[in-house]
């Protein structure tokens, strides 16, 4: 086996420990970001062409000071890029004035003072014919929201982090961590790698490496699809925002403009916000089927006509959820040089960049001074 020694390893190349490992990069850390595919790739959380960034957090308003550094540490990623990583369209959260998504995002913006607008059903439909509330309904806008490309900002952070000295191997799974010896051993199968630190992002698969049984994470299967939609040109960028509608509880349909300059299809994207199918990320059904289909397009036709058509494509992506859905940030409590990032439950992707600053603090001085408390492990009881 070969032998190899870096300061940190960062046990996966998704959007969590890609950011981390340009992070650490940045601030001239002899850093190895590890993956076991070909990262970005369709295996894990981070891919699917877009993902939703808002600053009014409805989940809980302590993510709201985050998503605002996230938000320029997006915007700054973005300027240094020829990629598109970030389209600034808005986002539009529909449903009853008690659901969590306008509630939620209400009290966020009030303990946080954010600027938003709050839109009867007939408004919406006049700004975005594409859209269709129900009449009881109330629109929650949010000028800040936006589309993340999660492919090509995994892209940019592992291009800025090799750019900045680190290392990354793709195609190498680490099949063993120790952390209880004198210094800290990872096993690929053709390399021991001794580091100084380690960070655990290794998404739905995480359980397995830092073995903590407090830290009960539970991967489900989720689908997005994209449909032949009935009216392109009222789906375009500009032309409507992102869209969600709470239509069940803990649950709501969204769905996205089509953005130029993002890879897949040039087509209304369409999913749904729930709980989902558990499963093991090793084995989970990858083939879309007609329940499938009918799951996505339920309520599509009513919500967002302009969208509605059969699925042009389809394809599945991995939640790892937490006991209660929130994210767990914290050192290993076995070992404070290992650090854990993992149960993102299905809303971390916007908060990648302020989460490579939060876990680069944590893993080299023990602390940080960016608002992560509310996610120690601690919690979890
Ligand atoms: C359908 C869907 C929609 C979503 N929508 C949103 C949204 O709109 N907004 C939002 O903010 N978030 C959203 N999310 C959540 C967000 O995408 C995830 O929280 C985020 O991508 C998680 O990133 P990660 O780096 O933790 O996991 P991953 O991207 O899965 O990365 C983990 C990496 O670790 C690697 N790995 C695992 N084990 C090993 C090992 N032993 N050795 C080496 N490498 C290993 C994997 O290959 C993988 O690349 C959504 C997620 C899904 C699935």
């Amino acid at each position: 086996m070969n032998e190899q020694h870096h300061d940190v390893v960062v046990i996966g190349l998704g959007g969590v420990g890609s950011a981390v490992f340009a992070e650490l990069s940045r601030r001239g850390i002899d850093v190895l970001g590890i993956d076991r595919f070909e990262s970005p790739h369709q295996n894990g959380s981070s891919h699917g062409q877009s993902r939703i960034f808002r600053v009014a957090y409805f989940e809980h308003p302590d993510y709201v000071p985050l998503a605002r550094r996230s938000r320029e540490l997006w915007c700054a990623l973005q300027d240094r890029n020829q990629q598109r990583i970030f389209a600034k369209t808005g986002g539009a959260w529909i449903g009853d004035p008690d659901c969590e998504i306008v509630a939620g995002s209400i009290l966020a913006s009030e303990q946080h003072d954010l600027e938003h607008e709050l839109l009867a059903p007939d408004e919406v439909r006049r700004r975005w014919p594409a859209l269709n509330p129900p009449d009881d309904s109330v629109c929650f806008f949010e000028r800040q929201s936006g589309v993340l490309c999660p492919e090509n900002a995994v892209e940019a952070f592992m291009n800025e982090g090799v750019e900045a000295g680190g290392t990354i191997r793709r195609g190498c799974k680490v099949t063993r961590l120790e952390l209880d010896g004198t210094g800290i051993l990872l096993e690929t199968g053709k390399d021991r790698i001794h580091a100084e630190r380690v960070v655990v992002a290794a998404g739905s698969w995480s359980s397995g490496l830092i073995e903590d049984d407090r830290v009960k994470l539970q991967a489900t299967r989720q689908l997005l699809g994209w449909t032949r939609a009935r009216d392109r040109d009222l789906l375009k960028e500009g032309r409507v925002p992102i869209w969600a509608f709470a239509d069940e509880p803990d649950s709501f349909q969204y769905g996205f403009p089509i953005c130029d300059g993002f890879p897949g299809p040039s087509a209304p994207k369409v999913a749904r916000h729930c709980d989902g199918e558990p499963c093991d990320p090793d084995t989970v059904r990858r083939s879309i089927d007609a329940a499938d289909e009918a799951f996505l397009l339920r309520n599509l036709e009513q919500h967002v006509p302009a969208a509605s058509g059969p699925l042009e494509h389809a394809t599945v992506c991995l939640y790892t959820l937490s006991a209660d859905h929130h994210f767990v940030i914290d050192q290993h409590p076995r070992n404070a040089k290992v650090v854990m990032a993992c149960g993102f439950s299905g809303h971390g992707f916007k908060f990648c960049p302020v989460l490579g600053e939060a876990i680069a603090d944590l893993v080299l001085e023990g602390g940080t001074e960016r608002p992560i408390g509310f996610l120690s492990r601690e919690r979890l009881g």
